[in-house]
């Protein structure tokens, strides 16, 4: 490739990556990089772009403010565009922007991290509240903004038409709160206070909002008919007067001196404030310069947002705790001399996996650089000292069970593949027991959790020598529901082959591979003593696939369980027939299919396989790609977007006549 075309191919691809992140994180409110990864990718483009301006789209990110009003609430035109900040990240630039307003002075507030919205107030009265969608086009969120209780509903003013700017966030604590009550419940957590903010403001029902305890802190005079003002500073001064609250302790600066002096002062603030910021904003003070100075697409020619190094420290990693979760990875975290970072004492962080750590070469008793990504989960930058320690290693074996643990090929972190390892045990059974697996009817969490608890269940293998009274002594358990889980253990004996081997909770291997292995080897035996040359060869299984299943079986572990269940009666065999095998053609073939609810007499993993035995594919999301959705009984959002796609939606006796 020459130069040029690898330039441009970058270019490409970095517009790719950062339309996927802008979409993560403005419309899903779901960020998957940290904001700082996202900036330097931006900045690369921007200077790509600037040195090779034939390459210039007016499609390009650079250009555009992210974001895109979505279709779940009414669009609002902004009469005045909601623009973003040009970002600068050392004092030269900010100085090189004063510089151009020679003998100006200038605003600096702090910059909020939240959510951008627009109030209309027409004679004083609230009338309508947008977000800032792509800068043009927003949402109506009118309802979800009333219920942030420091936003006044009316106000006393001369203008005819108020247009106030403001940044709608979440206190620290509240967020603190809502993701403890949050995972309590199960629900998911949120990453960071701006998304909580984003994600709970953005709610079809505002009663949720409501509950949320938002804030908002306004920032800017968009348009006021019938009122005058000077300065930026007036303005705000004028909110504040209207019962608003204004961008907090914002200070007017004469001159670059003044300005680095306010940046720092809230750079020093940083991590100890109630609420989070990104940066600090410096603006054109008089609004006529503004008015000359102009703007781009993108943004403001008279405003830099300046964003902060993220916090840094130095201390001691006085040792690595190596501990196994409930998937079986081995986790190492570094142990430290507590540090403050951004407003609290820091004592651990994870390490992540063997490469992370070699990478930087993080050794038991170095000096290293540690800071908080997002000003929230503490890492480690890198080494400053070697300390005189080894080279660190993950242990071999799990801290658990002792078992030898694996790194599969597609994979960063050690796993621990022991079905008995009792940090996995609960999960292990759970899955050993659920309706795909082995369909032990009545053997739910709870029921396996007490098991485990008291000690009876320390295998899979024990549930098949669980006597009547160990199961009606638990709790909620009576005589006749002990009767019918133990006929329920007894029934799962005499499954098919392929049940067994997916209850066996093989890494990589679901339920279509546990049938593709069963057809294939038609017993546990002739499995279990093949090779991964073997295993690859099936059609359909990949070297990862194969390598995970002969790492599980060369385990003495896995070989004694098989062995004991054996013992216990359980099926080895494949059965055949019309018994455990899918009906196959190719009738579905070039298809895509979704499924949503409950089948009549089929799990949702059934159904996927038989669709996939006929040729057609299965996927997790419904798009204008979607063939088909097919329905059962309670079917969840994804039936309303394929209503919304015009995809055809069908039952499973559809499904049935279709591979007939
Ligand atoms: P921006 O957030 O950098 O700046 C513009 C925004 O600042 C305005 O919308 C405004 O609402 C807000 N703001 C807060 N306080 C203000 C004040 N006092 N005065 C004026 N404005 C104030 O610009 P952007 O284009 O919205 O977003 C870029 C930011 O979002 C970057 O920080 C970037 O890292 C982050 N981002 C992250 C990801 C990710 O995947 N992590 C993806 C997209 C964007």
């Amino acid at each position: 490739m020459s130069e040029f075309s690898e330039i441009s191919a970058r270019v490409k691809q970095l517009r790719e990556l950062i339309e996927y992140h802008s979409n993560a994180y403005y419309n899903a409110d779901s960020p998957e990089i940290e904001d700082d990864e996202y900036d330097a990718l931006m900045r690369e483009l921007r200077e790509l772009e600037q040195k090779h301006p034939e390459l210039m789209d007016a499609d390009s990110p650079t250009v555009k403010v992210g974001g895109a009003a979505s279709g779940k609430f009414a669009s609002v035109e902004h009469e005045v565009a909601m623009q973003s900040l040009r970002d600068v990240f050392s004092m030269e630039e900010v100085e090189q922007f004063c510089a151009d307003f020679p003998n100006a002075a200038f605003v600096v507030e702090k910059k909020i991290d939240g959510l951008s919205v627009s109030l209309e107030y027409t004679n004083g009265v609230l009338t309508r509240g947008s977000t800032r969608g792509d800068g043009r086009v927003g949402e109506d969120i009118t309802e979800n903004l009333m219920t942030i209780s420091t936003i006044p509903h009316r106000i006393k003013t001369r203008a005819a038409f108020l247009e106030v700017r403001g940044e709608v966030y979440m206190p620290r604590k509240t967020f603190a709160a809502l993701n403890e009550s949050q995972e309590e419940n199960g629900l998911k957590t949120f990453k960071n206070p701006r998304n909580a903010a984003a994600g709970s403001l953005r709610q079809k029902d505002a009663a949720i909002t409501a509950s949320r305890g938002l804030d908002i802190f306004v920032f800017n005079v968009q348009q006021a008919r019938g009122l005058e003002f000077d300065t930026h500073a007036q303005s705000l001064e004028y909110l504040r007067e209207c019962g608003f609250p204004v961008s907090p302790e914002f200070a007017v600066a004469s001159g670059f001196e003044e300005v680095a002096a306010a940046i720092d002062a809230i750079g020093n603030q940083r991590g100890t404030l109630e609420y989070d910021i990104d940066g600090a904003v410096v603006k054109v003070n008089s609004l006529k310069l503004r008015q000359s100075a102009g703007v781009t697409t993108k943004f403001p020619k008279w405003a830099v947002a300046f964003k902060y190094p993220p916090e840094q420290k130095e201390t001691v990693l006085r040792d690595i705790e190596v501990t196994v979760g409930r998937t079986g990875v081995l986790t190492p975290t570094g142990i430290f001399d507590p540090v403050l970072l951004a407003g609290t004492s820091v004592g651990r962080a994870s390490l992540h996996n063997q490469d992370y750590i070699t990478q930087k070469d993080i050794r038991i008793g170095d000096r290293v650089v540690l800071r908080k990504a997002g000003e929230i989960i503490p890492e480690v930058v890198s080494v400053a000292v070697h300390g005189g320690g080894e080279p660190y290693f993950l242990p071999e074996n799990c801290p658990s069970c002792g078992e030898k643990v694996f790194r599969l090929e597609d994979e960063a972190a050690l796993r621990c593949v022991n079905p008995d390892c009792p940090a996995q045990l609960l999960r292990n059974i759970i899955h050993f027991a659920s309706r795909d697996a082995m369909d032990i009817e009545g053997m739910g969490p709870a029921v396996i959790e007490q098991l485990i608890g008291n000690g009876t269940i320390k295998s899979p293998a024990d549930i098949y020598g669980l006597s009547e009274e160990d199961i009606s002594s638990l709790e909620r358990m009576g005589k006749k529901s002990a009767q019918n889980l133990m006929a329920a253990i007894e029934r799962s004996k005499g499954n098919d082959l392929y049940k067994l081997i997916y209850a066996l909770g093989i890494r990589h291997i679901g339920e279509a591979a546990s049938r593709l292995l069963a057809d294939r080897f038609g017993s546990m035996e002739a499995l279990m003593n093949s090779t991964s040359e073997e295993f690859a060869s099936i059609e359909g299984f990949g070297d990862i696939m194969a390598e995970s299943v002969r790492d599980f079986f060369s385990t003495h572990h896995a070989r004694e369980l098989v062995e004991r269940l054996r013992a216990c009666g359980v099926n080895m065999n494949r059965l055949g027939g019309e018994g455990g095998r899918l009906p196959s053609s190719n009738r579905l073939e070039g298809m895509t299919f979704v499924i949503t609810g409950t089948l009549e007499g089929m799990t949702r993993d059934e159904a996927k396989a038989l669709i996939i035995a006929n040729g057609g594919k299965a996927s997790g999301s419904v798009s204008k790609k979607t063939s088909y959705l097919l329905a059962g009984e309670n079917p969840g959002s994804k039936l309303t977007k394929a209503e919304e796609l015009g995809v055809r939606v069908i039952s499973l006796d559809e499904l049935n006549e279709m591979i007939k």
